[in-house]
């Protein structure tokens, strides 16, 4: 036996929303505890330091390479997730060292409030 769809009833959309708003979304004002200047973009920013405030991801990158003493011939990337890798490209690709900035099971204040924003904004649509 098989239940026939409502369509009309059960189809409405969840919005789908109007991508023009999107750069006009305040997240608050963070200013970078490494160059002191403001995160224009907290999407792309990193987890920073135990007081787990938001950084450019350049100014980790930065500070990293400088903790970490990269030799000329390996390079320090970010690999995404939170996560940055000391890497050889010759004689081929390889991965020396990871180093993970930040965990799965931590999410920052910060970013938790990105999520809200980006939910009532979507809601309100
Ligand atoms: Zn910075």
């Amino acid at each position: 036996m098989r239940h026939q769809r409502k369509n009309n009833f059960f189809s409405r959309q969840h919005s789908p929303g109007n991508n023009a708003s999107y750069n006009k979304i305040d997240f608050g004002t963070y200013v970078c505890p490494l160059c002191g200047n403001i995160i224009s973009d907290l999407t792309a920013a990193i987890d920073y330091g135990e007081g787990h405030q938001p950084a450019h991801l350049d100014c980790v990158l930065n500070l990293l390479s400088e903790q970490e003493n990269v030799p000329d011939n390996q390079r320090l990337i970010y690999i995404g997730a939170g996560q940055f890798a000391i890497v050889s490209f010759s004689p081929e690709f390889r991965i020396i060292k990871r180093i993970a900035y930040e965990t799965k099971e931590f999410v920052p204040e910060w970013r938790n409030n990105i999520k809200k924003i980006f939910f009532q904004s979507n809601k309100i649509q």
